[in-house]
């Protein structure tokens, strides 16, 4: 749909930003201009804007107040006095979210957002149209780096809006189609009956990329190829976001749609952090947000190249600032450059979400992968999930998988789960399938107690 494309680009952004006044294209020419400068500026720019939304902070924010004479008479950098402020978690946040309003703040003014909740309460928040505005620059800065523009076709594989009503979904469809030329497909209604209709569905559209869950994307890979069938479209790239890519999923993608599988990096409560670069690799908007990683239980600072919980501070949303938030994944930062050229700073790893690490009976973390890999090792199971109830208790469903099934494989599954977390309870279950969560996300590892409540290493 080039026309549509054109219109958009053309017509309806310079109006949008005449009339609504929009600055994303703005914000989009900004982030595209600190790609070009040395590391070393992107530093100091950083530290400034830190600096700026900590001075706001301490002075208007009643959970900051406390910090105000301090911050007066620091002589420390703004990223030291950071790390001396404590970590923000979502519980934390979630019963005290009144106390991060600044003094005077009109919430009715501000755009509410909250959480999916797939995991436990959903967090709500607020955050103003430039912060919003700005996200969306940083995910088309991302998209420009394999050559998708804004207003380019894009088949979104996505959880249906279920909260809208038939009147509402028929409008947000049309304002999909028309308005941003993206097509919505259900990752709620991907089965085999449907999937020549999606297909078809696809190939009318032409997109020139597709968007969605990495679950979602390579389910549809996978019962593609099962057929035999690829897309048959071409397509600059297909972009996965919301979960952790798996590297059996992404080379399922990268067959079934014969395009390169990009990575995005992003949470409701946390923005577009990073995205994947041509050469493969993770760059952080460091315009946009300042990232630390500790270790999950002391919060100490870990060393590029140690994974740990992810804290995000948002840089711009001055009308609800969340330093050092657990956003609740793990991943590592990394020290290096990158040959692509564009100078922002890397991950060296996402390895998923804090609740998809378990503990061993002796206080070690073991990553979800672990199993998956395991899993990934057998043929007789299709897929898993594994959920850690109690540190010595945890259940496991199983789906077979069609005339390869063999009842030693549970032994082996179940000796690889013992290997790792010492003699625990598994309470198996034969499935015919494993639901993903009410936001449409499919997660194989759920720990469900905290971290420290395993035993400490005697
Ligand atoms: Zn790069």
């Amino acid at each position: 749909m080039p026309v549509t494309g054109f219109l958009i680009r053309h017509i309806q952004w310079p109006l949008m930003e005449r009339l609504k006044e929009n600055r994303t294209r703005h914000y989009f020419r900004e982030l595209q201009q600190a790609q070009e400068i040395s590391r070393e500026q992107l530093r100091e720019r950083q530290s400034q804007r830190l600096g700026q939304l900590l001075s706001h902070a301490v002075r208007k924010v009643p959970a900051y107040a406390s910090y105000a004479s301090e911050w007066e008479h620091r002589s420390i950098t703004p990223e030291r006095f950071l790390q001396r402020m404590p970590v923000l978690t979502k519980t934390h946040f979630r019963l005290h979210a009144d106390e991060y309003l600044p003094e005077g703040m009109n919430a009715a003014k501000l755009i509410g957002n909250r959480t999916g909740g797939s995991t436990g309460e959903p967090t709500r928040f607020y955050l103003d149209r430039p912060a919003v505005e700005r996200y969306e620059a940083a995910r088309w800065l991302g998209l420009s780096w394999h050559g998708i523009r804004i207003g380019d076709p894009c088949v979104m594989i996505w959880g249906s809006p279920l909260e809208l009503n038939q009147q509402q979904a028929t409008k947000y469809r049309w304002k999909e189609r028309w308005l941003k030329n993206r097509l919505l497909l259900s990752a709620y209604e991907l089965d085999e009956r449907r999937l020549e209709t999606h297909l078809t569905l696809i190939q009318r559209f032409r997109p020139a990329y597709l968007y969605g869950y990495a679950s979602a994307l390579s389910t549809l890979a996978e019962m593609m190829l099962s057929r035999g069938w690829t897309v048959g479209v071409p397509l600059k790239g297909v972009v996965s976001t919301a979960e952790s890519l798996h590297e059996h999923q992404r080379q399922k993608i990268e067959e079934a749609f014969q395009a390169p599988v990009i990575n995005e990096y992003g949470a409701r409560d946390g923005g577009i952090i990073a995205y994947q670069c041509p050469e493969g690799r993770m760059h952080a908007f460091s315009e946009n947000c300042f990232l630390e990683v500790v270790d999950p239980i002391t919060n100490l600072p870990l060393y590029p190249g140690e994974s740990g919980v992810l804290l995000v501070t948002d840089l711009h949303n001055t009308v609800m600032p969340r330093l050092r938030y657990q956003l609740g994944d793990m991943v590592a930062l990394s020290a290096d450059s990158c040959s692509c050229g564009i100078s922002y700073p890397l991950l060296a790893a996402i390895d998923g979400r804090e609740d998809d690490m378990f503990i061993s009976q002796s206080g070690q973390y073991v990553h979800g992968h672990y199993f998956n890999h395991i899993v990934r090792n057998l043929e007789s199971f299709r897929t898993f999930q594994i959920i850690q109830h109690e540190p010595q208790r945890l259940s496991l469903k199983l789906v077979k998988e069609p005339g390869r099934f063999r009842s030693a494989d549970e032994d082996r599954l179940l000796t690889g789960i013992r290997t790792a977390l010492g003699e625990v309870s598994v309470q198996v279950a034969y499935v015919d399938q494993i639901a993903p969560t009410g936001s449409g996300k499919f997660r194989y590892a759920i720990r469900e107690c905290p971290l420290t409540t395993a035993q400490p290493l005697e």
